[in-house]
């Protein structure tokens, strides 16, 4: 069965893209087969898998506005391991032009019937904004992950998350679930953290990831060279934390058992 994933948060800077760019690559390296695709215009996933954002004839633009097929679109990425839709400049635009048409926040999820069996796990990076290109993320998503940073703002924005959560669920997407929350550029030896991350588990309990993303040189260089940190240096600590979460997800139960049942109770 597919699982797709939208890695969202409204706040820039939390690690979506970093996080959406070394899942994919690590879950790949379990020999899934993977989708990436860029929702975020910046194009960020893009540029950090390989792929040069101004060359690019065809995004994930084309496809929102049904000029292009999801399969005409995505490409195999710089090392070869997972497929991405990319973006660019072109989709900031896609937001305007979409608000006349019908069905305009299920058109990722309708574009992605024709190739979601060709893959294992689809993970989507959102851009850093409640808007329509994040609605279709979440309209098309069996549920989300959620990168934040512990720290002092972090459990307000959450609430804001978690309210267009289920405003999306009673409008669009009833089996939209929250797949877990991540700590990312996490500094243990920071008490503030520390208290965030406390509070977090005791109010969501298990869908906090158990593996914690550090912060980490080696992360922030690797979009440098257009490959994910596996590729850059397999042994530093991002590597290895992004590795573990692929795993942890991997032996999560299923959607449908009874844990994952109690969880979305206590939500
Ligand atoms: P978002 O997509 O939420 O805006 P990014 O993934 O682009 O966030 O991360 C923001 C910045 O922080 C980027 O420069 C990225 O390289 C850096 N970064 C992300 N995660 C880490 C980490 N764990 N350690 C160090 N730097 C990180
Ligand atoms: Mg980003």
């Amino acid at each position: 069965m597919t699982r797709i994933l939208a890695i969202t948060n409204q706040k820039g800077g939390v690690g979506k893209t970093t996080t959406t760019i070394n899942l994919a690559a690590s879950l790949a390296a379990a020999d899934k087969r993977v989708l990436l695709i860029d929702l975020d215009p910046q194009g960020n996933a893009t540029m950090g898998s390989g792929i040069d954002k101004h060359a690019l004839e065809h995004t994930v633009y084309h496809v929102l506005l049904r000029y292009q097929s999801m399969a005409a679109v995505r490409i195999v990425t710089k090392h070869g391991k997972y497929h991405l839709v990319p973006a660019n400049q072109d989709l900031a635009g896609a937001e305007v032009e979409l608000v006349d048409l019908s069905q305009r926040e299920a058109r990722l999820k309708t574009a992605l019937q024709a190739v979601q069996n060709e893959y294992d796990y689809i993970l989507m990076d959102c851009p850093p904004a409640l808007n329509l290109l994040t609605l279709n993320g979440l309209c098309a998503a069996h549920a989300v992950i959620i990168p934040m940073q512990c720290e002092y703002y972090a459990l307000e924005g959450l609430s804001d998350l978690i309210n267009t959560i289920q405003k999306v669920r009673a409008n669009f997407n009833s089996m939209l679930c929250i797949e877990g929350l991540l700590r990312t550029m996490f500094d243990p030896r920071n008490l503030l953290a520390q208290q965030v991350s406390d509070q977090l588990k005791e109010h969501f309990g298990n869908k906090v990831y158990r593996t914690v993303i550090p912060r980490n040189i080696r992360l922030a260089e690797a979009p440098g060279f257009g490959i994910p940190v596996l590729y850059h240096d397999k042994q530093s600590k991002g590597a290895r934390a992004y590795l573990a979460l692929a795993q942890e997800i991997l032996d999560k139960p299923g959607p449908n058992s009874k844990d994952d049942d109690r969880d979305e109770r206590q939500q």
